[in-house]
């Protein structure tokens, strides 16, 4: 595997950053999950964006443009030949002093790696997934804005560990007002008769790539778009329910702290909606090799 560093490619064993970048020390830096369909490169031009509104919220300016590093993940995938795969974009302040002074910091770095993902087992997708509400709450968007996509996921690592140690894979977190935010590395939805509901942004979660596509298919669908707050009650209560993540893509939740969702089977609105995922991610995208 090759991956590029700062303009050039290195081998996986040579691909290596300076103990000294505040990537490692500190968590300050941003990043992206991105993933190839079909030898193209789904929605590439709105993970770029967000990538930047992370930066820019974080004062990190990217040593790139935003064209150039398109077309770094675009020429990483080609150097690998990879047709179908997940692309991870970081970038980090780079390397400084000892201090956490981000001035001090001479060159922010940019890295790709263009592999594999496979998040949750496939009997997960076609039966459903059990997951748990953890005591982790949310970030609050005064102290670390759950909208930055920073190097800084302990906050999502915590609450993972603590749906591991329940024997899930994956967590509903909740915000510190009690609504649900979203999950460690997934937005959530709800169906309730023919509404599709998902957590404001505002109540802590990610601005998903995948959560916006999702909200224009079911418009599409015909289905009535909502983004109020909500409680456990209501995903309790819900017809459906299901999560959504570039990694993931769609996957139904079958059970939640115990209650057993709908009938206990992916709904009809999720699978409808997973159909038509995977048919854009077959005819939508940036051309890889041109
Ligand atoms: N929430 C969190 C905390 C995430 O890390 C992610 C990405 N893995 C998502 C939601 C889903 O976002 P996207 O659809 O853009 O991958």
């Amino acid at each position: 595997m090759k991956i590029f560093i700062d303009g050039q490619y290195y081998d996986e064993n040579t691909a290596k950053v300076s103990v000294f970048d505040h990537g490692l020390l500190y968590g300050d830096g941003v990043f992206e999950g991105i993933r190839a369909y079909h030898g193209r490169v789904f929605r590439l031009k709105e993970h770029i964006d967000r990538l930047f509104f992370s930066a820019k919220a974080i004062l990190l300016s990217p040593p790139m443009t935003n064209e150039a590093i398109c077309e770094a993940v675009l020429a990483t995938c080609r150097e690998n030949n990879l047709r179908d795969g997940y692309i991870r974009l970081v970038v980090t302040r780079g390397v400084g002093t000892l201090g956490l002074n981000p001035n001090r910091c001479s060159k922010p770095s940019v890295i790709v790696i263009a592999d594999k993902i496979q998040l949750y087992p496939q009997e997960m997708y076609e039966h459903g997934m059990a997951i748990v509400t953890v005591p982790t709450v949310r970030n609050l968007h005064s102290a670390l804005n759950p909208a930055i996509k920073s190097l800084n996921y302990l906050n999502n690592i915590l609450a993972k560990i603590e749906a591991n140690n329940a024997g899930v894979e994956e967590a509903i977190m909740l915000n510190s007002e009690g609504f649900v935010a979203e999950c460690t590395g997934d937005n959530i939805f709800i169906v309730r008769g023919n509404e599709l509901l998902t957590p404001p942004l505002a109540a802590g979660a990610l601005y998903g790539i995948t959560r916006g596509v999702v909200l224009d298919l079911a418009r599409d669908l015909g289905l009535r778009v909502g983004e109020p707050n909500l409680t456990r009650y209501d995903v309790f209560n819900a017809d459906e329910c299901f999560l959504t993540g570039t990694g993931a893509e769609l996957i139904p939740v079958t059970k939640v702290d115990g209650r057993v969702i709908g009938t206990g089977e992916p709904g009809p609105q999720t699978r409808k909606l997973t159909e038509l995922y995977h048919a854009l991610t077959k005819t939508s995208g940036a051309p890889i090799f041109g």
